[in-house]
């Protein structure tokens, strides 16, 4: 299956006096005002009606956009602009995704305006669909979609990057593979997280392209290792994929493709899921057995946190699970909380996978979770998440065992 490109425009600039959209015409796009500002005008016979000037931050043409009708004014820039284009499936998922009654009620408004329309004499100006908002509610709903729509750009423009934070195999005393973390630096606001935007890309089937990137890149990390491997044992490297990801029709197949187009050898590409969004667990089980029949390990991730569901864990095959950061982070609060460690890592060798503990970021942590029988230490400790580069070059896995080796005086106490 080839990746889906993502071919929209999403980006749109418009000199003073350029038109966005004339009235009349069919409405196939909604916008969001990034820089600059908008004026909305209807002509009527002979009468002109303006209607406000919508500025940064706000939304044009929308409901237009739910039902369906034709512009019911023109758009033109005032100054120079900038619009982020808003796709009809933004909305229309979330509706169709959301309450019913929310949406019988959005229906019902809608047949309403399409009514009181109807009732106006010919020749009467159209009240506007777009009116200046100032409702909080209203604007972080505004934000939302701003940031769905920005991430629609960076995904156009290939900004997401992806790093790779080493992890360390206590058994070899090296680094034996990478986690794939995405990142995303947004201009004017800084790094967003993905712990945010993965959440807001899943919410819509946003994430279906921000995985497709993902997977890409990491395929192209991956082939130029596998190029260059020589004699050393090679690297694996974790892709992240929610469990609603892993599900969606098309998905193993495309990376299953992905990975034999490339020849990688199997093992070298692992998936981490993350448990707390596996509802269908017969459905996850099927595509995660599909999967490691042609060689993608599994590696539960955040295992014993969120939704752990204990009672169907039997269902999934998985070779890996990865211990949440809070584990690490709380081990020496208390002896209750070293009991816990010890009996999440013996229920995980239990069920026959290797652990791989995240956020280790001291020796003492190290060492101790050396003695429970802990494989694998993943952490600030090792190392950060790091460009493709750095692992390409080898620096990320030497600075990692040169990190661990550091330790080792301090390890044999
Ligand atoms: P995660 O899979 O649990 O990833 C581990 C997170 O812990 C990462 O945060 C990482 O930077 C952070 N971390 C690693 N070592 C340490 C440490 O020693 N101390 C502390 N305090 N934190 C540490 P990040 O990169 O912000 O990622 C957040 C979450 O976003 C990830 O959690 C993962 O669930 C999700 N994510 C990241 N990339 C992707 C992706 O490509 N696809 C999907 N579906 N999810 C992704
Ligand atoms: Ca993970
Ligand atoms: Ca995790």
């Amino acid at each position: 299956m080839q990746i889906r490109e993502f071919d929209m425009t999403t980006r749109r600039e418009l000199f003073a006096g350029e038109v966005l959209y004339s009235q009349g015409e069919p409405s196939d796009c909604a916008w969001l005002i990034e820089s600059g500002a908008v004026e909305l005008v209807s002509v009527h016979g002979r009468r002109i009606t303006r209607h406000g000037v919508l500025r940064p931050g706000e939304l044009i043409g929308e409901i237009g956009l739910l039902d369906g009708s034709p512009r019911t004014d023109t758009a033109t820039a005032c100054g120079d602009t900038v619009l982020l284009a808003i796709e009809p499936d933004q909305f229309r998922e979330r509706l169709a995704d959301g309450d019913s009654i929310v949406r019988a009620l959005v229906d019902s408004l809608l047949r309403y305006k399409q009514s009181v329309i109807a009732s106006l004499p010919a020749d009467a100006p159209l009240p506007a669909e777009d009116v200046p908002c100032d409702d909080t509610d209203e604007r972080s709903g505004i934000e939302k979609i701003r940031l769905e729509a920005q991430l629609r750009d960076a995904l156009d423009q290939g900004t997401l990057e992806v790093r790779y934070q080493p992890i360390y195999d206590l058994l070899e005393s090296r680094v034996s593979g990478y986690e794939a973390l995405v990142r995303w630096e947004l201009p004017g606001r800084g790094a967003v997280s993905p712990a945010e935007f993965i959440k807001l890309a899943e919410e819509t089937s946003l994430i279906v392209p921000v995985g497709e990137y993902g997977l890409a890149r990491v395929i192209d990390t991956l082939s130029a290792l596998y190029r260059t491997g020589g004699s050393e044992p090679l690297p694996n490297i974790a892709l992240n994929l929610s469990a609603r990801q892993l599900v969606e029709p098309g998905t193993a197949r495309q990376i299953l493709a992905r990975v034999q187009e490339a020849g990688l050898p199997a093992g070298m590409l692992k998936l981490e899921v993350t448990e707390s969004r596996m509802l269908d667990y017969a459905q996850v089980g099927a595509v995660m057995r599909h999967c490691r029949e042609h060689g993608i390990p599994f590696a539960l991730d955040d295992f014993g946190t969120g939704y752990s569901n204990l009672t169907h864990l039997h269902q999934l095959d998985f070779e890996f699970v990865k211990l949440d950061q809070a584990f690490a982070r709380q081990m020496f609060d208390s002896d209750r909380a070293m009991t816990i460690v010890e009996a999440v890592v013996a229920m995980a060798h239990g069920l026959g996978a290797a652990v791989i503990c995240e956020g280790v970021e001291n020796a003492r942590q190290l060492q101790r979770l050396r003695e429970l029988g802990v494989r694998y230490a993943q952490g600030y400790l090792i190392g950060r998440a790091m460009p493709a580069a750095a692992v390409l070059s080898g620096e990320a896995a030497r600075a990692g065992a040169e990190a661990v080796a550091g330790c080792i005086p301090a390890l044999t106490m």
